[in-house]
């Protein structure tokens, strides 16, 4: 078995890579079971120590410290000590039931939280048995090789070991807002604090672009965030904005209520000449029938079970404010990929300027195989095909794993955009795995949404002609693009061939497909020798177009039910996608979220930032359609929204989408496909990315609010008639008999108050 020695960060950083494998007892191909499980028995897990919450019989106790159990104890003690027993138990019952029951009711919101929190746990991608795997971050040992990609938070104190294009973001260490870069190389600064050190990163910052593979040295409370910040809760107990008028509204009436007793117990003495402890019951009855005790534990109740059944829907719900807000969002805005269609990417056309071919299978699987025409093609045979294959299996950075104990099908670890490449490579006839150690990768470009492009350099085997690929949307890679390939050389691209791609573009896209391109380029040897002093601008121009991949990902078939539900609910969807207009209008009308009769207006990002804030709040009362968003544009979509009086949801994913989650009424983060840092943003988390879950969620929040309404207006009305009898009784100076006792008063009260909020809870 490999030891670990008890490492600092300092000596690590100094080590060189094979020397930080040594140190922590650990290689490439990760730590194998036996070595996790030993070293979690040693290390514990992952996570921070609980800040101690309020001790149970605390919480138990303060149920009958409120200024209604306050009031009760005293009239019962009064009771007592004006030897009316019986009454003084009945009060004191009441007071007990009352407490226990709210007790009971908090006890079980606060277990429906307890299991969300576990439902929101991050997980991290690591390298264990040679395999890439997701693992909850709080099962990670010293010694993982963990991978970071942009939108992550990072699980652990971690060294880097490889790292292309880092930014972090170490505002929760530092308070320093700006993004400071990572790389892998040894540290070689004398004393430098932990935060300044280059290669290493921290547990509690976030991954704000590019990626990188490293080895995790600390963990827990071992973590510089450990030490310093105590729990960091994902489930925010705050009040909701009913909750709190709600709190105002009781305080209010008990204070009426007192009022009130007060004034009738001096009505009593003096104009009905009542003896004082007559009188005091009198009193008593008119406030203990005024105060409304149960409204407040009921409506939390209620609330924390909308939370727990929405999870079982599927949406995560971090705050129970959010299902009041659920329950009247009127606008939602969402993704294409992933929320409305299944992210399940299949390559069914690939096209280069000099032929186009359909491609075979369906899914991950390998099975299937590239046509020309009816003629199956392997890339061996063709050059521009294989340039093409090759260009998209090398710059994906996913990974597809055959069928095993877990999975019964061929899955994709990663983007499904990137992994569908490597599968239609195999499909023609490449070896993903050769490929990748033959033409290994210096250095990546990482992806990101203004791009809307990444590029990886290789230094490449005689099996290829290019140095670089660059891969992304067809739009942006062209601008790019000067030359194209052709029988093994690059050829002018003249107008009338980048008509002819645009015209290809369209027609994949015209179908729903996804099309990215391709593209090429002949580097310096020199300069791919020495990754670190290539330019990105530099690298992304002068490209030779290699082809375009058109991927087929099928709507979800709940996505279509919901849209409809939305449509009966007068719930209007808005798609805003950074994919191209005429693939998510076809996507739009498949799903419904646009009436099929009416014309539909696509804005594409471009031209939003040419629109002023009139013509685009016309735009949206129409059927809309936003393309080629930045996730930055929605901001601005959602404020317009918010103007005109709409409650806006708004899903998102990457770590760009964050200002819009939060200013969002509902930010909602996608669980499986999106960052750290968006669910962090966001108000609900959706476990299956599934637009229909935010549907769900909605009509879960709009039961619920109307039923607290009813329920809230019940009480109020039912406590009012509790009281005139006694009223009725006093203002005819005792000529009208009284028609309820004070025991009769608080049974009802008792009955009336607690078992409607029981049904409701
Ligand atoms: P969507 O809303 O369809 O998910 P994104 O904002 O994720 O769109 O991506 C915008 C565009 O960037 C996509 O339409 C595609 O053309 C391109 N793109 C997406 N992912 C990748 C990737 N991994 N590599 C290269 N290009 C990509
Ligand atoms: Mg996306």
């Amino acid at each position: 078995m490999r030891k670990v020695k008890s490492t600092e960060i300092e000596d690590v950083a100094k080590l060189a890579q094979d020397k930080v494998y040594q140190e922590l007892g650990t290689n490439s191909a990760g730590l194998n079971d036996s070595e996790v499980a030993q070293r979690q028995k040693q290390y514990g897990k992952n996570v921070l120590a609980k800040k101690k919450g309020t001790p149970l019989i605390l919480t138990f106790l303060q149920n009958f410290t409120s200024l209604m159990a306050l009031l009760l104890w005293v009239a019962g003690g009064i009771s007592f000590i004006a030897q009316l027993t019986e009454l003084g138990i009945a009060i004191w019952a009441v007071n007990v039931i009352n407490g226990l029951f709210s007790f009971w009711q908090e006890y079980q919101a606060s277990k429906a939280t307890a299991a969300l929190n576990d439902m929101l746990a991050e997980s991290s991608q690591v390298i264990r048995n040679k395999t890439a795997q997701k693992v909850p971050a709080a099962q990670l040992v010293p010694g993982d090789i963990v991978k970071l990609a942009e939108g992550d938070s990072v699980p652990a104190d971690i060294r880097l070991l490889d790292a292309h294009d880092l930014r972090l973001d170490q505002s929760t260490l530092t308070g320093e807002v700006d993004l400071v870069s990572k790389n892998a190389e040894p540290d070689t600064q004398k004393d430098s604090s932990h935060a300044a050190i280059t290669n290493f990163v921290y547990s509690g910052t976030s991954v704000m672009k590019g990626n990188a593979t490293g080895v995790v040295v600390k963990i827990g409370m071992q973590t510089d965030f450990g030490r310093i910040a105590s729990l960091t809760q994902n489930v925010k107990d705050e009040l909701s904005p009913l909750q709190k008028e709600l709190n105002t509204l009781t305080k209010q009436i008990s204070l009426l209520a007192i009022f009130v007793g007060l004034l009738f117990f001096v009505a009593a003495v003096f104009f009905v000449k009542y003896p004082l402890v007559k009188s005091f019951i009198f009193a008593l009855a008119m406030i203990v029938a005024f105060i409304p005790e149960g409204l407040l534990p009921t409506v939390t109740l209620s609330l924390a079970g909308a939370v727990s059944r929405m999870a079982r829907k599927n949406a995560l719900v971090k705050k129970l404010s959010s299902v009041e807000t659920l329950g009247s969002a009127s606008v939602i805005c969402s993704d294409k990929t992933g929320t409305l269609t299944q992210n399940q990417m299949t390559v069914i056309h690939l096209w280069t300027l000099l032929n186009s071919y359909h491609v075979s299978g369906q899914g991950y699987a390998p099975h299937g195989g590239i046509y020309d025409g009816p003629k199956k093609i392997t890339a061996t045979k063709d050059q521009e095909l294989k340039e093409l294959l090759a260009g998209g299996l090398l710059a994906d950075n996913a990974q597809i794993q055959p069928p095993d104990k877990k999975h019964r099908d061929y899955v994709c670890i990663g983007d499904p955009t990137e992994g569908c490449l490597e599968v239609v490579a195999q499909k023609g006839g490449l070896d993903p795995q050769g490929e990748r150690k033959s033409d290994p990768r210096q250095k990546e470009f990482a992806f990101d949404f203004q791009r809307k492009m990444m590029t990886v350099v290789i230094a490449k085997s005689n099996a290829h002609f290019f140095d670089s690929f660059t891969k992304g949307a067809p739009d942006s890679v062209l601008q790019k693009c000067t030359t194209y390939f052709n029988n093994g050389a690059t050829e002018p691209l003249t107008k009338q061939k980048i008509n002819e791609i645009q015209e290809a573009n369209d027609g994949y896209a015209k179908q729903g497909l996804r099309v990215l391109a391709v593209a090429g380029k002949v580097l310096d040897p020199q300069a791919v020798k020495d990754p670190e002093s290539l330019d990105q601008q530099e690298v992304e121009s002068k490209l030779t177009f290699l082809g375009l991949t058109a991927m087929y990902d099928p709507p979800r078939k709940q996505a279509l039910t919901a849209a409809k539900e939305c449509r009966r609910a007068h719930i209007k969807v808005i798609m805003i996608t950074g994919d191209n207009g005429l693939t998510a209008q076809k996507i739009a009308r498949k799903i419904g979220i646009v009436d099929s009769n009416k014309p539909v207006k696509v804005v594409t990002g471009q031209e939003l930032d040419q629109m002023d804030d009139d013509s685009l709040r016309q735009d949206l009362k129409q059927e809309i359609v936003f393309a080629r968003m930045a996730p930055e544009q929605k901001y601005r979509v959602i404020s317009l929204l918010q103007e005109e009086g709409h409650i806006v949801a708004v899903t998102g994913d990457g770590v760009n989408d964050a200002p819009a989650l939060k200013k969002a009424d509902i930010g909602v983060a996608m669980g499986k496909t999106g960052t750290e840092v968006a669910k962090e943003a966001a108000d609900m988390v959706l476990s299956d990315d599934n637009f229909a879950s935010i549907v769900a969620a909605v009509k879960e929040g709009r039961g619920v609010y109307s039923n607290i309404r009813k329920f809230l207006l019940y009480i109020l009305n039912s406590n009012l008639p509790e009281s005139i009898p006694s009223a009725l009784f006093l203002f005819s100076g005792g000529k009208i008999p009284l028609a309820l006792t004070v025991m009769e008063i608080l049974a009802i009260d008792l009955g009336t108050d607690m078992v409607p909020a029981l049904g409701l809870g």
